[in-house]
């Protein structure tokens, strides 16, 4: 079994990793409703994260000092919901013990601060329509007893669907919301990042628990 604390450590880096893969994609589909800035903005944010958890620590702490670097380097809208979401997932986590209801539990707190920030909801073709789905998956697969890697997995597919249900909404936060109806047609940048740092996640566990435990 590998230290949470490394498991942490590697879910930044791996989400860098991905992210940078799909910065341009993540550019292009804000730039159909936004400013074109997404991607950039999230590589930028995730390099500084990546340096920031490579202090040692708590997953907790390491995901504090990641979210907190995140804010400052990203920038934009997304910075600082994104920022908020990793630090209060951070703060949020046992200093003791992670287990899938510990992490159900901070994600939810995390998840939440994002929302109260952003005073946006499910539907309003945010971030918010990868993730809030993704919890209620994840929540019901840890409640059933799966470990925290499994119901991670198990919960992807709400996630992605989520993301690809953003391309029938009309954007009611953020610069997009400007576009009203214009705004339908395009998966939401936001929500396609959220998804694409789900998915990160969920190979770090994968390999850190091969078994899925
Ligand atoms: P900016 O809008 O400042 O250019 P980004 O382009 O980095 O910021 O991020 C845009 C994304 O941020 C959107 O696609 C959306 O998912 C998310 N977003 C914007 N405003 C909000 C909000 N109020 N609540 C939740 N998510 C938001
Ligand atoms: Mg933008």
């Amino acid at each position: 079994m590998t230290d949470k604390a490394v498991i942490a450590r590697r879910c930044v880096e791996k989400a860098l990793e991905i992210i940078v893969a799909n910065e341009a994609e993540l550019g292009r589909l804000d730039a159909a409703a936004g400013d074109g800035d997404h991607g950039a903005g999230m590589v930028r944010g995730l390099k500084a994260a990546v340096a920031a958890a490579q202090n040692e620590g708590t997953p907790g702490q390491i995901l504090v000092q990641a979210g907190s670097a995140f804010a400052d380097a990203a920038g934009g809208a997304s910075g600082a919901l994104i920022g908020t979401l990793i630090m209060t997932v951070g703060q949020s986590l046992p200093e003791g013990n992670i287990d899938p209801t510990t992490l159900q539990v901070a994600l939810e707190a995390g998840i939440n601060a994002l929302a109260k920030l952003g005073k946006a909801r499910p539907g309003d073709k945010t971030m918010l329509d990868t993730l809030d789905p993704f919890l209620r998956a994840y929540g019901e697969a840890a409640q059933s007893g799966a470990s925290v890697s499994s119901a991670w997995q198990a919960a992807l597919p709400a996630a992605e669907q989520g993301a690809m249900s953003t391309a029938e909404m009309v954007s009611k936060r953020g610069r997009a919301s400007r576009l009203g109806e214009r705004s339908r047609g395009h998966v939401d940048a936001g929500a396609m990042s959220m998804l694409l740092v789900l998915r990160a996640v969920g190979q770090v566990l994968n390999e850190a628990y091969p078994d899925g435990h």
